[in-house]
Formats: structure tokens, sequence, C-alpha cells
């Protein structure tokens, strides 16, 4: 099992890694196997089941499915190049992706939601097919999304979710347990044994090119997010609040008029500026998903701003920690709210963050996976339930909460010399456990808990 620090952190669109990202990435994929078959199509069709159904409209994946098969990418996303492509598929009824002939594609009459067959696989699922001029199938392949952009072939999916193909990594850890193992006969640190199974498959120069380039987008969307005002899209009329209440905090210092609590104000802060950036569709990482892309870099940030003795030379110490634990979360239960609810995206990502911080506030690898163990166990059971199906209610202060318990398990974990109770391995495997007991409804179908409850929605 290897999962690149790379892949867990991409840099995308919002408003969903799974819902929007994902499916982009699929159409793409989709779009290279038509360039390599002996076809030449008519048009293209798609139908998405699932989570990606239920939820679809208000996570963007609509217009992600329609960009991504006019040939757009997450990575390298034109925001005004994708809104007039979009008009013009809308009035042409046809995408022309590169390399390939002009498609017949009719988002009204080609892109089908479909409520009543989730696919067997994964709970986020498309099915794209290339026709003849009759209609007539051509190619066809199914798609799933599994959380964090990361998208698998029907085929994939059966091998085996994390299928790696490429050279074996000196540090193989599958396990928490297996990870201190290897630190302790080792002498080095997470971040040490999860740099160098990342210089097993690219350069030092590519993987600090890299690292830089996640923290530089990462602070630049903090940046973004604190600056910007008005009405996040959607209908739901919520407003951007991560720039007052950062101009209120500013206000407030060196006043003495602020309550010691208030630096809760400053991580809750710091997450809402990424998720309002995100929920508006603008250029997120995913950390290791887009609804929780907010938790990681606000503690990042809070430590930098905020932490006597930080220095942003150790940030790629951080990610690469953050990473290691995210790369165990994925391999062992999941990074999906559709699959296991938003423990397994805002709860990982916690753990993650509070990984990140325990290590470059000088922890021990065992209180580094202490740290990892309590941010996720107190976020096990928790549901998704989007208002609306938009990436919004409750995520946006979510992730604040999040990196609020980020710090505060990291903390705790610091006061102890790293034994503790219950294994950060029990803690995943307890999450996969309540994810798969969770009802369809808490799993990013807005059928059920806030969805269903807040007036006028
Ligand atoms: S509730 Fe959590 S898992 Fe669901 S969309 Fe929001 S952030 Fe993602």
């Amino acid at each position: 099992m290897f999962i690149s620090v790379l892949d867990l952190f991409k840099i995308g669109i919002g408003p969903s890694s799974s819902h929007t990202m994902g499916p982009m990435v699929a159409a793409a994929r989709f779009l290279d196997g038509l360039r390599a078959s002996p076809f030449s199509p008519h048009g293209v069709r798609a139908v998405l089941h699932g989570s990606l159904a239920f939820t679809g409209v208000g996570h963007a994946t609509d217009r992600a499915v329609i960009l991504g098969l006019a040939g757009f990418r997450p990575d390298d996303y034109d925001a005004e190049a994708a809104e007039a492509a979009l008009a013009q598929i809308r009035a042409d009824g046809r995408v022309a992706p590169e390399g390939l002939p002009s498609l017949a594609f009719a988002p009204d009459r080609d892109l089908a939601f479909d409520y009543d067959a989730p696919l067997p696989g994964h709970a986020n699922g498309l099915v794209l097919a290339a026709t003849d001029a009759q209609g007539d199938v051509l190619v066809q392949e199914t798609y799933y999304s599994v959380g964090g952009g990361f998208v698998l072939t029907e085929d994939e999916l059966a091998q085996g979710r994390d299928t790696d193909d490429g050279p074996p990594v000196p540090y193989p850890f599958k396990s928490a347990a297996e990870m201190l193992e290897m630190c302790a006969e080792t002498g080095q640190s997470v971040a040490e044994l999860k740099r160098a199974n990342e210089l097993s498959r690219r350069p030092a120069a590519d993987l600090d090119a890299g690292l830089g380039r996640i923290w530089a987008v990462m602070s630049d969307c903090i940046d973004r997010g604190l600056a910007a005002d008005g009405i996040l899209p959607g209908g739901l009329q919520v407003r951007r609040r991560a720039g007052s209440i950062h101009n209120a905090l500013l206000a407030e210092r060196g006043l003495n008029r602020a309550a010691p609590h208030a630096i809760n104000d400053w991580m809750s802060v710091y997450a809402m500026a990424v998720n309002e950036e995100n929920a508006a569709g603008g250029q997120v990482v995913t950390a290791p998903t887009n609804g929780a892309a907010g938790v990681v870099p606000a503690t990042i940030r809070y430590w930098l701003d905020h932490v006597v003795g930080a220095s942003t030379a150790r940030v790629p110490e951080f990610l690469l920690t953050a990473a290691a634990i995210g790369g165990l979360v994925k391999h062992n239960a999941s990074i999906s709210g559709a699959e296991c609810g938003c423990q397994a995206e805002v709860g990982s990502a916690s753990a993650m963050a509070a990984a990140g911080l325990c290590a470059v506030m000088g922890g021990t690898p065992a209180q580094v996976e202490n740290a990892a163990e309590i941010a996720l166990e107190h976020h096990l059971g928790m549901t998704c339930d989007p208002v609306k199906g938009l990436v919004q209610v409750p995520c946006i202060e979510r992730n604040g909460l999040g990196a609020i318990k980020a710090v505060s398990a990291a903390s705790l974990s610091l006061r102890g010399d790293g034994t503790h109770f219950v294994p950060l391995d029990a803690a995943i495997e307890t999450m996969r456990q309540t994810g798969e007991d969770m009802s369809h409804k808490y799993k990013e179908t807005a059928l059920g808990g806030l969805a269903v409850n807040v007036p006028n929605c």
C-alpha cells in the first residue's frame, strides 16, 4: 500500500472532491480511452448513480461531467474558459475535446440522474458511454469516485481499492502499529519514513517542489477566503463570514478585549475561509477531500501565525506526517462521506492535522499516533447531511471545529508520553464499521439529518 502525499493532497476545484473533481477525472480518463480506441464515436452519454445522483446538482457534479467530457481537468481548471464552454455546449449540444472529433452531447438529453439504482461497487458511481450515429454503445466504462478525487474503474475496484503497481517502498506500513514498529526499529520519525517512501517514486527536487506548491495553494486559498465577501452560490443564501470575523479578530488584537477562547475563532476563521472558497467553486487542495479541505491548512496557519517557534521550513514535515495518517485511514477505512459519513472526511482531516501539528511541535512517533487517534475517536459517528446537497451547511463551520479538535488532540498528546488506551488502528476500524452500519440517509445523500430538518430548505 502506497498513497503519495501528492495524491492525498491534490490541487483542484470546489465544491467536492468526490462529486466534482472525481467525476471530472473520470470523464478525462474516459476520453483518454476513446482516443486510444479504434472507434470513431458520434456522441457520448453519462449516467450518475447513488450519491452522485442525490447530491449531484448541489455538488456541481453535472457541470463537472459536462466540462470533463469537453476536456477540462481539475488540476489546470480555468474558470472563465469553463463558463464559456458550458454556455457553448448547452447551445450546440456538442462537446469538442482535444484529439477527438466533435461529439454529440446535449446535457438535458445525454446526462441522466439515476436515483433508483445505486451501483454495487460504491455509493458514487457513474457510467460513461460513447455511441455511434444510431445511438448504439461502442465503448462503455463504469467509474467509482471513491473520495478525495480518487477514481477507480469497475475492474480496478474489484482488484483492490489501493492498487499500486509502482516499485516497492522501503517502509510499506499498512497499519499504525507497523508504522510505529518501523519508527522504533529505524529511529526515524513518521515524516522521515513517509519521505523515504516518496523518494522511491520521485526525485527529491520534485517532491519538495510539490510540497511547496501544496502549501502555497492552501495558504493562498485562506487569504482569498479572508478577503472575499458576499453570498455563496447554490440558493441557500449563505453569507461568507470568514472575512468579517477575521477583521473583528484583527481589531481586537492587543486591546485586551478578547476572551482567551478567541484563539478558537482564529482556527475556525482560517478553516472557514478555505471552505467558503470551496463552496464558491474556487481552487482548493484536497486534504484529504474538498469538503474537509479547511482543517489541515487552518491548523498549519494557526501554528505558523500563533505558535512561537513555528517555521514554514517545517511545513513539509507537517504534510508528510499528515499524509502518512491519511493514507492509513484511506487504506483501512475510507475518506469518503458517501461511504462512511463525515467522520471519514472531517474526522480523517482532523486526525491528519493533529498528527502533523504534534510532529512539528516535537512529538515522538507514539505521540503523533496518539494525537491522530484522539482526533479521529472524537469524530466517530459523525454523519454527512449537507443541507440542499451543498457543501456549505454544516460543512463550513465543521471544518473550523475539526481544526480546533486537531489542535486540542495534538496538545493533549504532547502532555503525555504516547502511551494511551485506544490504538489508532482500533479507531480507524471503528470508523469503518460505524460507516458500514450508518443509514444511507447520512452518507452524502441529503435524505436525512440537517438536510431534512432545517426549515425552508
Ligand atoms: S457534511 Fe462532511 S462529509 Fe458531508 S459534504 Fe459536508 S464536509 Fe463533506
